[in-house]
């Protein structure tokens, strides 16, 4: 075998991605709704003669557009490849390892665990309580290289009050980074924007792939002071310096400034959640509360895994973990209200 780094990986599995459209798609929390048609129109009428030259290395104007959406400087927005890229500038740059480990939820994104194996950090799981909430008590503040928690938490979809974020703030040393991971936000969720004045130490990391239905774009962004901006900035021009392309930039402004279409898209994904949400519990069916594009459900008697394979040959995919302690538990995306009545429709049989 040839020698190199790569033999000692464990790489992230995503959710599959059949491409031959016959499954109901359940299973990687995308939207199950266009982006806004501002972006058909520019694509159709796009000079293609552009792409012979580099995009704009700073994404300039997505920035702008961002940061006004946001109350914010364009300078405390970053722009990257889809949230996990972000995520991975930020695990390369600020989590070192130096004075303790990174510290994450017990129960979380399970990409944090294979970025943490990537750039070598030390790491270590804070238990969620017996209802699968965080306690913000269980963080250490001091002795660790820093925090990062998706919130809404995922694969649960709960969401943590802002008020708990601002105690998880006030209680960690000011020099250690606080990584907030808002990729499901817009669906309920409190963001922790307000406190990046007050909190030099906060990042908040944000995406376009589920709130924006952009998800093939592969478009992400960071929200935080300046400081934590131009590190960013200094770790991305050290690896790619274009790695956001000229059609991302302009969809990703496109979408921003849609407020009313991307305002609508949400509300409906809500509106359905809380309705399967309310059917499902009549089925007898065990759900988490939940603040996200998806939810964390369960049923007495079955395993995720029976759950997944079972609705799999009824060609719907959700999406289940094989851990200790969710492993019957199955993630559910939220789709559109067809996709719902047909996985209801399902439910009812297991
Ligand atoms: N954070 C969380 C918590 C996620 O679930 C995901 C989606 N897998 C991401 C970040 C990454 O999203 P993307 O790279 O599509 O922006």
């Amino acid at each position: 075998m040839l020698a190199g780094r790569m033999n000692n990986l464990t790489p992230y599995v995503p959710g599959e991605q059949p491409q031959d459209g016959v499954y109901i798609k359940l299973n990687t929390n995308e939207n199950p709704y266009p982006p806004t048609p501002r972006i058909k129109e520019f694509l159709s009428g796009m000079d293609i003669a552009r792409l012979k030259l580099y995009p704009e290395p700073t994404s300039k104007l997505l920035r702008e557009a961002i940061a006004e959406a946001e109350g914010l400087s364009p300078e405390k927005v970053f722009i990257g490849n889809g949230s996990d890229e972000v995520l991975s500038f930020v695990f390369f740059g600020f989590f070192d390892g130096a004075n303790g480990p990174l510290q994450f939820p017990e129960f979380t994104y399970s990409f944090y665990p294979v970025y943490s194996q990537f750039y070598d950090i030390p790491y270590t799981k804070v238990s969620l309580r017996d209802d699968f909430s965080i306690d913000i008590n269980d963080f250490a503040s001091t002795g660790t290289t820093g925090i990062i928690l998706p919130n809404p938490n995922a694969p649960t979809g709960i969401g943590l009050p802002l008020a708990d974020i601002r105690k998880l703030l006030e209680k960690t040393d000011r020099d250690r980074l606080v990584a907030v991971d808002e990729a499901y936000i817009a669906f309920g969720g409190e963001t922790a924007v307000p406190l990046i004045e007050e909190f030099d130490n906060l990042l908040v990391i944000r995406t376009f792939s589920k709130s924006s239905s952009l998800a093939g774009l592969r478009l992400g962004y960071a929200l935080g002071n300046e400081k934590l901006v131009n590190a960013l900035t200094t770790v991305k021009d050290s690896f790619n310096s274009y790695p956001v392309d000229f059609m991302a930039q302009k969809c990703g402004e496109l979408a921003v400034r849609d407020i009313e279409y991307g305002r609508d898209v949400i509300q409906k994904i809500i509106a359905t959640r809380e309705r399967f949400v309310g059917e499902a519990a009549k089925l007898g069916w065990y759900i988490l509360p939940s603040s996200a594009n998806f939810v964390f459900a369960r049923k007495d008697g079955i395993s995720g895994k029976e759950i997944y394979t079972k609705l799999k040959e009824r060609k719907i995919l959700v999406r289940f973990f094989d851990k200790a302690g969710i492993s019957d538990f199955v993630r559910i995306t939220i789709g559109t209200d067809t996709e719902m009545d047909s996985l209801l429709a399902a439910m009812k049989m297991l």
